[in-house]
């Protein structure tokens, strides 16, 4: 079977679907490899790269022609759908809960597609989970700019001039990016607090070194999938008052609060902003759902108060190289399990991981 990878034109993008070494053990499981020329290029990958483990470099439009499963990271746009046919299976990210009229092009082209987004939470599905696998870069990058960002350093340091104290770093939603932030700045010798909706995840956020403020979550409902849901008017109440005092005190906030499908919650206003400290940071990686702070502005910085607010959708995308390997991966372990020996897709639709992630068949929309 012919996969073909394309070369991603979302603006700021730079991964790539699958890097040459993915390519190659795919290779060795039986599959071709068709590359868009010039696909790895931004995320370090020439050409040659691909060529070198027996992948075909080729134009855009022989990928889609002559490629059966194609592959990318955003979803497929506009100008994809002109040249996709009833013999395309699609795989890539569709975000397909608010991107229905998307579904339904594809449908309509009698096409097949995958969202790699809908992966299942289970543990068997967990090294094809490119959610996480993206979210893990995201918060270890959020940390990185948010340093770079501040006017201050991270870690104590005593020396002959004085003693600096540690940076304060507040982290909302401990979820897979989370984790990694507060890892990333407990590394950098920050004094690390976090906050969840879910209580479960205090000993997780205890275990790397932050200090949990807890928030009583009683009466709210939970999503399947160890997601969160939408959060009420009085847990957000509650969560302002026991966040505030460490809010107003911190050096830098990351925030990474999602709900699947659903505009992300707004955890820091503006009035909280003009409380917060000269000079603090705020890396909202939840911008390209509405954002976590009421004033950020997707792929822009904020300044209000003295205080920055970086609105990033590009995270994971800035530490492209390892990115792309990592999402290659979680595509090649998909691949794998989809197909039977012979090479042949097994459409078992019964199955928890293809039901969860088979949003279109052969043109019939299964989920929306
Ligand atoms: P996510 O990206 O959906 O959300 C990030 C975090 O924000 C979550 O922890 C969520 O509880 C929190 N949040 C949402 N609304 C909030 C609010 N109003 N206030 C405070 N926090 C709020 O979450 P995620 O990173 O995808 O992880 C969700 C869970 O799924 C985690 O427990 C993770 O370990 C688990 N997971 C399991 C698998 C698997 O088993 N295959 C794969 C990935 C993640």
């Amino acid at each position: 079977m012919k996969i073909g990878i394309l070369k991603e034109q979302k603006k700021g993008e730079k991964r790539v679907a699958i890097s040459p070494n993915i390519a190659k053990q795919l290779i060795s499981k039986g599959f071709e490899i068709l590359v868009e020329d010039d696909a790895g290029k931004a995320s370090s990958y020439k050409n040659s790269n691909y060529t070198e483990v027996g992948a075909t470099v080729e134009k855009r439009g022989v990928i889609f022609k002559e490629g059966q499963i194609l592959v990318k990271i955003n979803p497929f746009d506009e100008d994809d759908l002109k040249l996709i046919d009833s013999n395309h299976i699609l795989m890539s990210q569709l975000f397909h809960i608010s991107n229905k009229e998307l579904v339904n092009a594809i449908a309509a082209k009698g096409a097949t597609a995958f969202s790699m987004d809908a992966m299942p939470r289970i543990t068997r599905a967990q090294d094809m989970d490119v959610l996480s696998s993206q979210n893990n870069l995201a918060g270890y990058k959020a940390v990185i700019r948010g340093a770079y960002e501040m006017t201050k350093i991270f870690p104590l340091m005593m020396t002959a001039a004085g003693t600096i104290t540690p940076s304060r770093v507040l982290i909302y939603g401990v979820g897979v990016a989370g984790l990694q932030a507060i890892a990333t700045a407990k590394r950098l010798g920050a004094v690390v607090e976090a906050t969840d909706i879910r209580m479960e995840t205090k000993e997780q956020a205890e275990s790397l070194g932050a200090k949990f403020i807890s928030v009583d979550n009683t009466g709210e409902e939970k999503a399947e999938g160890g997601y969160a849901k939408e959060a009420s008017e009085d847990y957000v109440k509650r969560q302002k008052e026991a966040v505030n005092q460490s809010l107003f005190k911190a050096d830098l906030v990351i925030t990474t609060a999602m709900v699947p499908g659903r505009k992300s919650p707004v955890l820091i206003t503006k009035e909280q902003v003009e409380q917060m400290k000269g000079g603090a940071v705020i890396v909202d990686l939840a911008a390209a759902q509405g954002g976590n702070c009421e004033l950020s502005k997707m792929d822009e910085t904020v300044i209000a108060n003295d205080v920055k607010i970086i609105g990033t959708t590009i995270a994971p995308e800035s530490v492209a190289t390892n990115a792309s390997d990592l999402y290659g991966k979680n595509m090649y372990n998909f691949l794998v399990h989809l197909v039977n020996k012979e090479g042949a897709f097994n459409w078992d639709l019964e199955e928890e991981i293809t039901d969860g992630t088979l949003i279109v068949h052969e043109g019939k929309i299964r989920k929306n």
